[in-house]
């Protein structure tokens, strides 16, 4: 009897499995890792991944932070978070979707190391593939050499930025709304453990879909899934598109849980003031994060941060920040009492786009990450920006 209870659940089970496995609609990444773990050994670290096949691999290095990164296919974590984390040479580490078709593991390693080597086992003894990466301490020098070498043979992965259709109707304003951060690094987590990529990709796509109802508006999105992009990509969306107007769409996190409301930031030189200069400081790490090679970088953003095209694009965003305020608070959201503010964010360095920062509220508040995370609350912030998005081409524009 209870045999066949059994046979008749296996049964079941394997039909349901293959009806997955034959749906079309059912697109999984093909590999899934079971497991990932840190050790310590006399003369190595070492981290493996247990597969459920053979991936291809990409492994190179970074410095400023020391970082070495693993690329590797789209790929089914089930893994268990390594507890502690910190192990041997290996402070931390994270994974993630880098961009499509490619997931990414950072190593955040303390200084100077050296790869040993980096092997794939075949399943033996009842385990599945086993990636093996082992590491070593190291001086400077020989780090520097072995990044230098390792940086030659890497194939150019950087991403293609697709430049748009043009426009129908030339007279169209192009807007570009960038959803901040995403796949590899999540951004803020909540109070509820939401992770910031969330809510800014939801804010993100009402936005987009209130925008597109409007045929003045050629809308563009910086990232439409949960896909990581550089800042210099996201920079370089809105450059391409030749936008009239930059968006970046964030939910800050903050120590003290009793700060809430809203933020509107704008690009400068000079921070306006210490909290401004750390939030920059944290939303700028996202490259870091991602394990982004910040040494090379495209001249047009890390170079001269104020020329005077970038001045005059500064008063446009500067005016646009300024009509986003009132509508945000019109909206119910609350808004900090200096409501806007500037410092040196990266992704607001195009010199040719207007381009704002909205910290939609504080996920480390109750009260805003509840609206943060509501489908109604995404709903009238995103409006309450295209409510400042029409005003503001109006008043350019008129
Ligand atoms: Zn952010």
């Amino acid at each position: 009897m209870v045999n066949r209870f059994f046979r008749y659940v296996l049964t079941a089970g394997l039909m349901l499995a293959g009806a997955c496995l034959f749906a079309p609609a059912y697109a999984a990444p093909a590999i899934d890792v079971s497991s990932a773990r840190l050790g310590q050994h006399t003369d190595k670290t070492r981290f493996v991944l247990e597969m459920s096949a053979a991936p291809q691999y990409d492994v190179f290095l970074l410095a400023e932070p020391y970082r070495i990164v693993i690329d590797l296919p789209e790929l089914n974590w089930r893994a268990d978070e390594d507890a502690g984390r910190k192990k041997g040479l290996v402070e931390n580490y994270r994974f993630g979707l880098f961009k499509k078709d490619t997931s990414r593991v950072v190593l955040d390693v303390g200084g100077p190391v050296k790869i040993l080597r980096t092997v794939i086992l075949p399943p033996s003894s009842g385990k599945p593939y086993r990636f093996f990466i082992d590491i070593q301490k190291t001086d400077e020098a020989s780090f520097r050499k072995e990044l230098a070498a390792r940086r030659s043979q890497q194939k150019n992965t950087q991403v293609a930025i697709v430049a748009p259709e043009p426009p129908v109707n030339s007279r169209k304003y192009t807007i570009v709304v960038d959803a901040g951060h995403g796949g590899i690094d999540p951004g803020a987590i909540g109070k509820s453990g939401v992770y910031e990529k969330k809510i800014t990709l939801g804010v993100a796509k009402r936005m987009h879909d209130i925008l597109s109802k409007n045929k003045k508006y050629n809308v563009i999105m910086t990232r439409n899934d949960d896909t990581f992009l550089s800042l210099r990509e996201r920079v370089a969306v809105g450059r391409h598109a030749g936008a009239d107007l930059f968006v970046s769409i964030h939910a800050d996190s903050i120590s003290r849980p009793d700060f809430r409301g809203s933020t509107v930031y704008t690009l400068s030189e000079n921070a306006s003031d210490d909290e401004a200069a750390e939030l920059a400081k944290s939303e700028n790490k996202s490259d870091l994060i991602a394990g982004v090679d910040m040494s090379v970088q495209d001249d047009t953003v890390q170079g001269i941060l104020i020329d005077l095209a970038q001045r005059e694009t500064m008063n446009f965003s500067v005016k646009f920040a300024e009509m986003i305020i009132p509508e945000i608070s019109k909206s119910g959201m609350k808004t900090r009492g200096r409501s806007h503010r500037f410092a040196g964010f990266r992704v607001l360095k195009a010199p040719d786009v207007p381009s704002v920062l909205v910290e939609l509220g504080y996920l480390s508040n109750r009260e805003d990450e509840k609206i943060l995370k509501s489908g109604t609350g995404q709903q009238r912030l995103a409006q309450a920006i295209v409510n400042a998005i029409d005003r503001y081409f109006k008043t350019v524009d008129p």
